[in-house]
């Protein structure tokens, strides 16, 4: 094929400086080496702190348009002066994410953001009608409804990122009725841990993960399985999928990333080692499967892979996740929310490990459910959950 008649791919990141963000663009620059029938571009990079790594991409790939998201406009002057190539936009602040997200240029957005702060742009990109890869499964948890429905107007696809939800994505790709969708779980570092031994948790403890390097957040939600809580609601809206048809089960090797079982009894699995690369091409590529960069599978040696329950009682934001996907509405910005509270106060030393859970519990419990809030209303939600966690702390602290 010669190069005219390539397929031009403008891919943004949004957090292209975290852990999914800098696999996406290791993933980009292999495309871009290997693949003969497109041209892969990055058209534009998001980060929120580390410039540094921000202008190395950018240095490296040139591209069209810089976001620094947490500075304001004369910083952002005196960066782009001193530090990003001549001829790139450099912008910042919120807004210049949601134009990003938005640019016509872009046909491939990679929301890599971590948390809520994620959610404008994310949103941005499904009203464009973009295609969204969405490893910021957040979004979907505070505003899965809105993302659907959006996402139905625009015409918008949306890849999961997510290494579970990726690979029930392939699963389901082959047709067939499924009955059930079995997510599976590493445990975390915690696993095999008594409750009270996880009520000591240190920092370090809970950010040692046995088989993935992720960012600080979702390491931490691993520790608890708040993850995996995140992850069921991932899964209800990204599928449309009843609560009461998803299972987890606990799989310490995280070599098969989730399940589905159909109505004829068969059950369909996808493997591989755990690299968020795969996922990552998955989805930028999808339909098509291009040649990976990713180790494989050794099938020469005797391997053992397990699956067991999961043990709510130690791990109770399984049946969080359960209940806040079952009613849907206002329950998922709630939880969500308080779950970011608390793990901040976690990472601050602020609050116990096994604190973070009851924390979200409380805010679940003392909010009145609305059963279809607007976007406004899911931001209001939001900082009233944010403060409840806070009030909650500062009441446990004292007493
Ligand atoms: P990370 O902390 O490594 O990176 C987060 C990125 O978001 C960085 O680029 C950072 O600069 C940016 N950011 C942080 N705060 C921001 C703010 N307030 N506004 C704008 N940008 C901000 O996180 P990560 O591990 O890459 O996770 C990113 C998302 O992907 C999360 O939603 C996570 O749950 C999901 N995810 C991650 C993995 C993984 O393996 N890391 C796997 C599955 C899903
Ligand atoms: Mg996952």
């Amino acid at each position: 094929m010669s190069t005219s008649q390539r397929i031009e791919h403008h891919v943004a990141i949004l957090g292209a400086t975290g852990s999914i963000g800098t696999a996406t663009v290791q993933v980009i620059e292999h495309l871009s080496r290997t693949d003969p029938t497109a041209s892969w571009t990055l058209y534009g990079i998001s980060g929120h702190h580390n410039t540094d790594l921000l202008t190395e991409i950018a240095n490296r790939h040139r591209p069209n348009r810089v976001v620094v998201s947490s500075l304001e406009a004369d910083e952002a002057k005196a960066v782009s002066d001193a530090a990003f190539p001549a001829g790139t936009r450099v912008g910042c602040g919120p807004d210049e994410l949601i134009d990003l997200a938005g640019d016509p240029r872009v046909d491939i957005l990679v929301a890599a953001i971590v948390g809520r702060a994620g959610l404008e742009s994310t949103l941005a990109g499904v009203r464009a009608g973009k295609r969204v890869a969405i490893a910021n499964k957040e979004t979907l948890v505070v505003a899965g409804g809105l993302v659907r429905r959006l996402a139905a107007e625009s015409g918008a696809e949306l890849l999961p990122v997510d290494s579970e939800h990726a690979a029930i994505f392939q699963c389901l790709a082959g047709g067939g009725t499924p009955r059930r969708i079995i997510l599976t779980a590493s445990g975390g570092p915690f696993r095999d841990w008594s409750l009270e031994k996880m009520r000591e948790a240190t920092i370090e403890q809970a950010l040692a993960h046995p088989t993935w390097q992720m960012g600080k957040k979702i390491s931490i939600d691993s520790a608890t399985m708040m993850n995996k809580a995140l992850e069921i609601i991932e899964a209800r809206w990204l599928f449309d999928c009843p609560a009461d048809q998803i299972e987890v089960m606990i799989h310490p090797q995280s070599i098969i990333h989730s399940m589905v079982e159909m109505i004829d009894g068969s059950t369909i699995a996808q493997l591989s080692p755990p690299d968020m690369r795969l996922p990552i091409q998955h989805a930028l590529t999808y339909p098509h499967c291009l040649p990976g960069d990713t180790p494989t599978l050794d099938l020469s040696r005797t391997a053992c892979w397990t699956l067991e329950p999961v043990d709510v009682e130690r791990f109770p934001a399984i049946s969080l996740g359960f209940e806040v996907a079952r009613v849907g509405g206002s329950a998922g910005a709630v939880v969500n929310a308080a779950n970011e509270q608390a793990v901040g106060l976690f990472l601050e030393g602020r609050m116990r490990f096994t604190d973070i859970v009851t924390a979200c519990r409380i805010a679940l419990e003392s909010h009145n459910h609305e059963s279809n809030p607007s976007s406004d209303r899911l931001l209001e939600l939001d900082l009233w959950a944010r403060a409840e966690v806070r009030r909650w702390q500062l009441r446990s602290n004292a007493s």
